[in-house]
């Protein structure tokens, strides 16, 4: 897996809010394993928003959709919250 996709991996909760940065969104255009996970967790947080009124996504959404996505299932490496720095080329 190139590191590009592991960004984008990473910061999936904020492709889904089309938050990331545009060197992502340009692998993303790119690059057909990212683009399947982005549809992926879009249709994932589509569903949770249709599940109930007031849902707001929780601290572990993230985490929640990777593991939806892997089977065997991916612990969170690190806090949602990170340094700006991360987004430095
Ligand atoms: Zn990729």
């Amino acid at each position: 897996m190139r590191e590009a996709c592991l960004e984008v991996t990473d910061l999936v909760a904020e492709a889904i809010d089309g938050v990331l940065p545009a060197r992502l969104e340009a692998h993303i255009d790119a690059c057909a394993d990212c683009r399947e996970l982005l549809r992926e967790a879009t249709r994932l947080s589509d569903a949770i928003h249709d599940a109930g009124d007031g849902y707001q996504h929780a601290h572990d959404f993230e985490a929640r959709v990777l593991a939806a996505l892997d089977p065997d299932g991916v612990e969170p490496t690190r806090p949602m919250r990170r340094r700006s720095a991360d987004f430095s080329p």
